[in-house]
Parts: C-alpha cells; structure tokens; sequence
C-alpha cells in the first residue's frame, strides 16, 4: 500500500478519438479504400494521440502523474480488449498471425466483416448512441495476451515524456458484454471464462507496470447496470474474484495501481464489494449516479475519483455546487477524493472555440470536452487550495448559469401554458377496435399492404444540392425544385414497383433529427460537433437548449406535393419526441419528460396540419425509444411512463380514419414489448429479417392487438435478397401473426442504399406479397 502514487487530482476518464477534423474518420476511410497504407494510418493515429496529449495537458492535466489517459482505439475499446486477449471468432482465424495478433487491415475485417463472413454485431453502449462490436466467446475461445498495442502506447507516450494512465475495458464488463459463441452449449455465458481471462489481463497489467506505468483505469460500466442479461449475483460474484486476482493476488508492485471507473450510474451493491478489495481507486458517476450515503467498509483505504462534471453533455456545470458535493464527499470518511468527469469525454465534440457561428450568449453555456477538461481542473485547484483560489472561476461560471436561466427562449410562458393544461385525455384516442374499420374504409388497401420506412437512396445529387444549397450557390426555390424532381422519381418509381403505400423518400433531410432541430424553436446546431457513432461514422447531435415550438410547418408542403402526384394514399413521415432527445444534446435544467412533452406539443401540430392537408397516413419514427432505457429496472416504469406517453400526445390528436405508424429499429423488445403496445399506433413496423421473423412469436404471445409490419429483408447489408426469402420469411410471419395484421416493408429507411439494390429488392418483396397473397 506504501508503495502507492497517488491518484492525480484531476483527470478525464477518456477524450474523443475521432480527432478535432475527423482526422480519424479520414486516415480509417482511407485506408479501406486502399489509398493509403497501414503505416500512413498508423502515423495519423500516432500523431493524434500526440496532439491529444499536448492539448490536455495545455488544458492543464499533468504530464507526469497519470492524469492523462491513453484511451485511443482505432475503431472500438470492446473490440479492442478481444484483440489483446485473442478473443477472435473462428472464421477470421486465417487473419491472425503466429502470436494471436492481427494487423490493421486484420482488425478491420473482424470490425466489418468480408464476404460471408459477417462482422462481429454491433449494438448500443450503455445509454448512449455509440455502438461497440460484441465479442463472441464461447467454450473453445483461447484467451493470450495476443497484442501489446497498449504497452507501445503507453511507452510511445512516456518517450515523448507524457507518462499517461492506460485505459482498458475491465474484465467483468468485456465477458458481460459479449454473446456466446455460435455452437456454444446451452446454458453457457460468456461470464462462465472468467478463470481463464484473469490471467491474461494480469499479464498486460506485468507488462505495463514494467514499462513504468504507475496507473491503469480498467473500466467496468457493466457495474452501474442490472437490466444486461448476465445474472447480477453472477456478476457481482465476477467482480469480486476478478478483483482478488487483478489487485489482492497480484500485488504491486508487480502491477500498476488500478482504478476502476463505474460511469452512467450507480454502483449500489457492487460498491461494496469493489471496496472489499485492494483495488487502488474507484471512479464514481456523481452525475448520473450519487455518493454513498454512509461509510463502505474499505472505502476508507481507497481513493474516490469523484466523477463531478458531466462527461455525457454538454452544459457548463454550476462549479459552486460542484465543489460542495466534492467538500461532502470528503466528509464521507473514505480515503482522499479527487477530480475527474463522470463518463468518458468521447460523447462530446472537442471544443466549443470551434463553433463560432453558433450565437455567443448560447456559445457561452457550452462545455465540449476541451472545456470539461477546464472545469475538472478548475475544481481540483479549489479543492487542494480552497475557494479562493479559483473564485473567479466559481463566478463566471454562475454567471453562465444565472444567463441561461433568465435568457428569452429558454423559457417560454406560452409554451409552459400549454403543458400545463395537457390531461390525460390529450394522450388517450378512441379505442382502436373503432378506429381500424374507419381506417380500413378509408384506403382499401390490399392484404399485406407494401410499403417502406421512408428514405430512399441519399444521392450524390443530392447531397450536392443540399451543400450548394447551405452555401447560397441554390436559391431556396432551385433547392425546392431539385428535391421536387427527386420526389417525382422516388414516386414514380414506387408506382412502377408496385408498392402500396408511397412515401416522398425524405431527400431534403440531411438527417432525421436534426432536420427537425433545424426547424423548431429551442434548438441550435453546431458546425463541428461531431461525435462517434462507431467505427468511422460520426453524428453531430443538435443542442436543444430552449422551449421547444414549431413556428411553422415543417413537412406539410412535402407531403402534400407527394400526395399530388399520385392517387395512392402517400405516408407522412416525423420523427418522434424520444428519438428527438435520444439523438440531441439536451438541456439539463428540466427533467426529460417535459421536455419530451414540449416536442410532442410541437409534432402534434405538424400532424394536424397533415391531417388537415389530406395526409391520411402518418409515421412518427421512435428507434431511441429502448436507447434510452435506464439502466436499472427499478427506473424503467418511470421512463416508460414519460416516454410513451410524449409519443401519444403527439400522435392522439387525429381523427379515427387517420392512420398512425410508427417504426422500430431493432427487434430485441425485452422490456419495452409493453410500451410498444403503449404506443397505440395503428401499425408498428420493426426489424425483423436478421432474426428471421422470431420476434414475431414474442409480439403475438404479449397480446399486442394492432397491425404490424416485420421488416422481411435486411438493408444494412447491400445484399440484394431473393423473392424466394422474402416469400419464406413472408410466410413465416403469417403463421405467427393474423394475415390481417401483416404489412410488408424493409428493415428500416434505404438512405444508405444505392438504387441498385433497393430497386430490385423492392421488386422482390412485392412479388413476394403477391406470391402470398394468391396462395391464400
Ligand atoms: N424514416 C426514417 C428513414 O426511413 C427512419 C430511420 C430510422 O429508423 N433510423 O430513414
Ligand atoms: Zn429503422
């Protein structure tokens, strides 16, 4: 224990990797396309770390006590922890080389597949909208030490006299993350390898602790969560051996000291537990989660990083109160409390500088990650040296805060007056066994009615259109024209095909929220702020920072030029108050649910509107609905009730004979199979080709009633399917669900298509409908 460093007194558990200009998207791009060499992305992956690097400690982290972290991963830490243990599936054997490593173009072939070899699956971290790769481990998996790209970094790193803190995803959480390997028993998790994974992660933590690192963050997020599959008793069990052996087994200073970071949310029972152990210091969420009410045993020898200021938005923080909590949780009796952000700063864009035509009073709310990097050190200057020393600091920052509240906008008594007065009656339609004859007289549309998700091919054209557009090259009545022609093809072209229900193929959205941010009052949208989605794929999130309003309509226009140009019935298509927040920077002074409401308010104009304009079908997209499921059970009833019921009061304004849809975009309900029903749309369309229709027998066991539309062929791949699959999968979908209910459409919208593939895809599942409708 004597021999200990201590923990610095401020640090980040993590920094975009992406680079300030994507320089990471390029370099990876790039590469892919074969117009640069492994080599060449390995210099601009070095050099980003050096200038990441040199910018925290610029912002004021230290360069020789562990402050910095070394967090880099060239497309994903989950997969990066199976690479160094050598958890590689089977059919990428042929890529790995004598001692269990893979070379870039290796490790880009596991993260995006190749032929039939499919990549690893990709699914959704925590809350958040970043997507890892799930490793797959089964029985047979052989776990080495297989790579030592995080020794080099580290030694990279201390070479140019930056002596950083590795950071890698603990082993609890890696073995909770993954599925088990195809041809694995039953009853088998991943969890079951614990034993064998030890003593790999206790070698590269040797291996670190020779090349002079004094710390190493091991990250266990899995800790905060008791809504993943694994048992949470198994779990907490994990935790505690992988700990015996990582910290009490192997003792320093064989390793490097550990700290072990629990972001988006609270520890709870495995607080405990992690005390109990020799592990160094433990990193707390105090955003999402909260102190310990009462002394742990065993807390008192272990460092708290107390995880102040928001890694996962983008709001300055209110210092004042955040030095109080740190003063209170130095109370607490554990051992000395330092500084840090509560989750990685890799959810944020680098630099609020980097935005400076976004309004200045707006601008100076903002904390991106360079910022955050400010704050935190802000706050432990105030906690070594007191107050005083960082009072102009404390002031400003208050001075942003008492800004934002009184600025006009934030605040809006015309919308308050609007939520205020919403009943429960607002959120509730007639009963749907009324509404579907009106609807079913309204369209007579055929048996398995065909339709789509929405967006068609996002051409270069238009593209084009939409920059020359932003840069004043296209007048707004060129641009309207541009996408105008487009819409006549994508019309035109759904006629020709045969589909049903017609949609306008969104060309003039660059992106489904933020095409709406765009056009509501409250929101703002930044030039440079982009974030990681996965892989090379960024978003740049809008900041709803206001009272949420629609000063005019927004899609009506559209719609009603689609539905001129044709006597099907044409499908509006919105995007829902859930997926709205979900996909933004939202305001953090109001819990969620209201602000949920003020979007609802504003779409149930939009639908009104609609409705009015003799748009008979209208789609409110909610694929964030289960993304932001907490992360215990116990809050699930409570963001259900909020989130639902925003959805409803969107959509529960029209008539009986108007028909709402709305779309899913994945097909593991789990929890939320209830909220779907919830819903109360009229017709629900969910992924479902990937699983092969099995969803389906979950939906009809949980006794939801109303018409739904299994996506029969999978557009994330650029695979064409055959009629004879669609039938197939068609057919299976009848036997699980009344024919009378059954729509026919894609997984999701085809933006990222060419029409190469959706025209003839898009024959094939008509002439699938017909090949089953006949049969019957
Ligand atoms: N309507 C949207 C589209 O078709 C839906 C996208 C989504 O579900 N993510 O693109
Ligand atoms: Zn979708």
């Amino acid at each position: 224990m004597t021999s200990t460093v201590p923990f610095p007194r401020a640090t980040v558990l993590g920094y975009p990797r992406i680079g300030p200009r994507r320089e990471l998207k390029r370099a990876l791009e790039s590469f892919w396309a074969g117009r640069s060499t492994a080599d060449e992305l390995d210099t601009v992956a070095a050099d980003l770390c050096r200038r990441t690097r040199t910018r925290l400690a610029e912002l004021g982290l230290g360069t020789d006590d562990a402050s910095i972290p070394s967090a880099f991963s060239f497309y994903d830490h989950v997969l990066d922890a199976a690479v160094v243990t050598g958890a590689v599936p089977e059919r990428f054997a042929d890529l790995v080389d004598a001692d269990g490593g893979l070379d870039l173009a290796g490790y880009s072939t596991v993260a995006r597949g190749r032929g039939d070899d499919l990549p690893l699956e990709m699914t959704k971290w925590f809350d958040s909208n970043y997507h890892y790769l799930v490793p797959e481990i089964g029985p047979g998996t052989t776990f080495r030490l297989a790579s030592d790209r995080p020794v080099r970094e580290f030694a990279e790193a201390l070479a140019d006299g930056v002596l950083t803190r590795p950071v890698l995803v603990g082993p609890v959480t890696f073995l909770a993350l993954s599925k088990p390997a195809a041809g694995s028993p039953e009853g088998f998790v991943p969890l079951d390898r614990l034993e064998d994974l030890l003593p790999v992660y206790a070698e590269l933590l040797r291996r670190l602790a020779a090349a002079g690192a004094t710390w190493v963050q091991l990250d266990e997020p899995t800790l905060v969560s008791d809504s993943v599959d694994a048992d949470h008793d198994a779990l907490l069990a994990a935790t505690a051996r992988a700990y015996a052996v990582l910290a009490d087994e192997l003792a320093r200073p064989e390793r490097p000291a550990l700290l072990v970071a629990a972001p988006y949310g609270d520890l709870q029972d495995a607080l405990p537990v992690l005390a109990a152990t020799s592990v160094e210091a433990l990193a707390i969420d105090l955003v999402k989660g909260s102190a310990p009410a009462a002394a742990v045993p065993g807390l008192e020898s272990t460092t708290l990083v107390a995880g102040v200021v928001d890694g996962h938005n983008v709001w300055r923080a209110d210092l004042d109160a955040k030095l109080t909590q740190l003063e209170q949780l130095e109370r607490l009796g554990a051992g000395a409390v330092t500084v840090a952000s509560s989750t990685s700063l890799f959810h944020l864009p680098h630099d609020v500088a980097d935005e400076p035509q976004l309004d200045a009073t707006l601008r100076s709310w903002l904390a991106f990650a360079d910022q955050k990097v400010g704050e935190v050190v802000t706050l432990a200057e105030g906690l070594v040296e007191g107050r005083e020393a960082v009072h102009a600091q404390l002031l400003e920052a208050g001075d942003a805060l008492r800004t934002r509240a009184q600025t006009p906008g934030v605040v809006r008594p015309e919308v308050r007056e609007r939520t205020g007065a919403l009943t429960d009656a607002d959120a509730e339609r007639t009963p749907y066994a009324q509404r579907e004859p009106a609807q079913t007289a309204r369209f007579s549309l055929p048996p398995l009615p065909t339709t789509t998700i929405g967006s068609f091919p996002q051409t270069q054209e238009i593209r084009k259109a939409r920059a020359a557009f932003g840069k004043g090259e296209l007048t707004a009545e060129q641009y309207e024209d541009e996408m105008k022609a487009e819409i006549r093809r994508v019309v035109e072209l759904q006629e020709n095909v045969g589909i049903d229900v017609l949609v306008h193929g969104e060309p003039e959205r660059n992106d489904m929220v933020q095409y709406f941010a765009e056009n509501l009052d409250g929101f703002a949208v930044t030039a440079n702020g982009w974030v990681q989605s996965y892989g090379s794929r960024c978003t740049r999130p809008s900041l709803l920072w206001g009272d949420v309003s629609r000063p005019a309509p927004i899609t009506v226009g559209w719609s009603t030029y689609t539905q001129s140009l044709t006597p099907k019935p044409v499908k509006g298509m919105l995007t829902g108050p859930v997926t709205i927040l979900a996909w933004s920077f939202v305001r953090d002074d109001q819990p969620l649910g209201d602000t949920a409401d003020q979007v609802a308010l504003a779409l149930r104009d939009e639908i009104a509107d609609l409705e009015a304009a003799g748009i008979g079908i209208i789609q409110v997209d909610e694929p964030a609905l289960r993304e932001l499921l907490p992360l215990r059970r116990a809050d699930h009833a409570a963001y259900l009730a909020w989130s639902v019921r925003s959805f409803r009061l969107a959509t529960a304004g029209v008539r009986d004979e108007t028909q709402i849809h709305t779309h899913l975009c994945y097909s593991e309900f789990g929890e939320v199979i209830d909220a779907i029903d919830g819903l109360d749309a009229d017709v629900t369309s969910i992924e479902a080709a990937r699983s092969k229709m099995e969803i389906l027998a979950d939906v009809a066991a949980s006794g939801f009633e109303r018409q739904i539309g299994p996506g029969v062929y999978d557009i994330h791949s650029p695979r064409v399917p055959s009629t004879e699959e669609v039938t197939e999968l068609l057919t299976e979908a009848v036997r699980s669900i009344d024919p009378q209910r059954v729509w026919v459409n894609p997984d999701c919208g085809l933006k990222t298509r060419r029409y190469e593939e959706v025209v003839p895809s898009l024959e094939h599942l008509v002439a699938a409908t017909r090949a089953v409708r006949e049969r019957r």
